[in-house]
């Protein structure tokens, strides 16, 4: 889970990391005034806030002198389509503007923590080139970039940090500053179970004081249970279908392609759409309805699968084994009775009463397509959604 810039900040603050004074986030051009009150003397810096990088060159940050300025930017800002290199093709749309105070920048440097795969470890990633796209500076001068591996239980030594300060060349009189901030992040990255927190750019400001002007904190999904205030929080970059399926505690992505999945197990879930590419098709979504899937849960799945308009058919990939198949195969048709299906099903069983299972769906008289094998089963469905 992506945090947004505002709240990565005041995870920062409460670390004791320098960021700007901040107005707060404003929806509407009538908050501004408030907002710009609350960030302190001007100039200010109003951002789109979004949950992607590369703002500062689509349109999405502006510093504005005066409060008739920042009225003109704040209007022309919210409800504007923002589309950066992140946004993968498509663009986003502005419901939020923040306001904070501007900062006079000497200098902009980039760090970041991130999960090192290869190391098995944190690793801190600093530059003295900020500002600049960190993915462009690694093609074109990997040299410049700088990486120090930390401990995941301890975060970072201080003569790691050290050893980074000299590198980016700051003088002696932020040496201090700058391994208290890069500590107080690496505690953050292990506080909040992170993958990546970011700050691009650090600067030190006009007045030679280092300050976090963007914040980006990644939140490993995997560990949401241990954020309770995270958990609650609505996640921006869920679909309505991707939130209604975690209320019911399924795990699903919708993806781009036409054939519904129904699978117990993440593994099999991959392993199923793998297969479905394989015979030619493209899944509709990635769902997980979990190892001790109800019933109940059969029926929340079908539900979501068929919202979505793009599903042409719809397979289900079943191994009973904490549940047994004949129950799942009841839990199916029930679901299906109850749900007017407008779409070829597919459903393969296997593991634990699998015949009994597969009983129960021949003998029902609902139209569907029994499967052997999950080559099979993903053959058929691609066939179905032609
Ligand atoms: P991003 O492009 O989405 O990562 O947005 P950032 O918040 O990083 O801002 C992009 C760029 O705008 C920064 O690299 C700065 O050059 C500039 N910028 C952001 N905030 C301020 C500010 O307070 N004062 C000044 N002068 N420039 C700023
Ligand atoms: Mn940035």
């Amino acid at each position: 889970m992506k945090l947004l810039e505002y709240e990565a900040k005041r995870i920062f603050e409460r670390c004791g990391i320098p960021v700007p004074r901040t107005g707060g986030v404003i929806t509407r051009p009538a908050q501004l005034p408030a907002a710009l009150r609350r960030a302190g003397k001007g100039p200010w810096v109003l951002k789109a806030h979004v949950l992607a990088g590369g703002r500062g060159k689509a349109g999405g940050v502006r510093v504005v002198k005066t409060p008739a300025e920042a009225r003109l930017a704040a209007k022309a800002m919210i409800g504007m389509e923002i589309a950066t290199h992140q946004t993968h093709g498509s663009a986003l749309k502005v419901g939020e503007v923040l306001v904070d105070q501007a900062a006079r920048i000497a200098r902009e440097i980039y760090v970041s923590i991130a999960m090192d795969r290869r190391e098995a470890c944190p690793v801190v990633i600093a530059s003295a080139e900020g500002g600049m796209q960190i993915e462009e500076l690694a093609k074109s001068n990997p040299e410049a970039i700088l990486k120090e591996p930390l401990d995941a239980q301890r975060g970072i030594e201080p003569f790691q940090a050290r050893r980074l300060a000299f590198k980016l060349g700051l003088p002696a009189d932020q040496l201090g500053s700058f391994v208290r901030l890069i500590t107080a992040l690496s505690k953050i990255f292990i506080e909040w179970d992170a993958s990546l927190v970011e700050v691009n750019p650090l600067v030190v400001t006009a007045e030679g004081k280092l300050m976090a002007l963007d914040g980006k904190i990644v939140v490993d999904d995997n560990a949401l249970f241990r954020h309770p205030e995270l958990e609650k929080r609505k996640d921006p970059e869920a679909t309505p279908l991707e939130r209604e399926a975690k209320k019911v505690g399924i795990n699903y992505v919708g993806l781009d392609g036409n054939i519904g999945c129904m699978v117990n197990g993440a593994g099999l879930a991959m392993g199923t759409m793998d297969t479905v590419a394989l015979a030619g098709g493209m899944p509709a979504n990635f769902l997980d309805v979990g190892g001790g899937a109800t019933a109940a849960q059969v029926a929340a799945a079908f539900r979501i699968i068929l919202k979505d308009p793009n599903v042409r058919a719809v397979l289900i990939n079943i191994f009973g084994g904490i549940m047994r198949c004949d129950v799942i195969a009841q839990g199916v048709l029930d679901a299906v009775r109850k749900i007017e299906l407008s779409v070829p099903l597919v459903v393969r069983l296997e593991g634990t009463n699998v015949k009994e299972g597969k009983e129960l769906l021949r003998k029902s008289g609902i139209k569907l397509t029994l499967a052997d094998s999950l080559w099979d089963a993903a053959q058929k469905a691609v066939a179905a959604a032609r």
